[in-house]
């Protein structure tokens, strides 16, 4: 097999699949540029790391695709002194973007080899901002509360209502909302008690399993 070569492919993802649709902040194209996806999957898998879409992580969950990652870290809006919880750790990758770009990432995930293994790779590279939870994250993380923002990565058949009420006034909330097989990315500002809601585009994301979330 021909060796790939990684700085490319990974200068390619940010022109080819970034750039290009639309993703244009450029703390989010800093950090996207900074971070070595490939860490974040299977030595057999890294010369996938940079193509345009999520791959297998293990445990029947994913890497989310890069677009999604930064569409998602972009809604949040960060200027660097965010508090910010993160609902499905998976791969981690995610994580290491908003450790990049935010003060501090509370991060939860349900599937403990999933988050040791995260754990591991983020210490590795040196993030220190990073906090780390086993817990069904549908309901939150509320010793910590409230968030400036909070990112769901996994699809969810509704709104937890936990994660509203652990937003700070003016948080945003990302999040896929529709069924197994497909969802709609969404964006709630919680602006004077009330939720301003947008949506960013379709997505499909694992299920988010629990509590306000699906039946595993
Ligand atoms: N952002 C991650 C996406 C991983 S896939 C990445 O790019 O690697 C979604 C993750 O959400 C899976 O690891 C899954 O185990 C986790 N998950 C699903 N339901 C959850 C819940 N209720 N609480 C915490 N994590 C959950």
């Amino acid at each position: 097999m021909p060796e790939i070569n990684l700085i490319a492919a990974k200068k390619q993802m940010i022109e080819q699949q970034l750039v290009s649709r639309g993703i244009l902040d450029e703390g989010v194209l800093r950090a996207m540029s900074s971070v070595p996806r490939e860490r974040f999957v299977d030595k057999a898998m890294e010369r996938h790391a940079y193509e345009d879409g999520p791959l297998p992580i293990g445990k029947g969950q994913t890497i989310s695709q890069p677009y999604v990652v930064a569409l998602m870290t972009e809604a949040l809006d960060l200027t660097g002194n965010e508090k910010i919880l993160e609902v499905g750790t998976g791969s981690g990758y995610q994580t290491a973007i908003l450790a990049e770009l935010a003060h501090t990432v509370y991060t939860v995930e349900r599937l403990e080899s999933l988050l040791e293994r995260a754990k591991k790779i983020l210490k590795e590279l040196g993030y220190t901002n990073v906090l780390y939870k086993i817990f069904n994250g549908s309901l939150g993380w509320n010793e910590n509360a409230p968030y400036d923002g909070i990112i769901v990565t996994a699809g969810a058949p509704g709104i937890p209502e936990p994660l509203i009420e652990q937003l700070v006034e003016g948080g945003r909330l990302i999040i896929p909302i529709g069924n197994r097989f497909g969802q709609e990315l969404i964006k709630i500002k919680k602006t004077g008690g009330r939720l301003r809601e947008r949506t960013l585009g379709s997505v499909k994301f694992v299920s988010l399993i629990g509590e306000h979330g699906w039946s595993d």
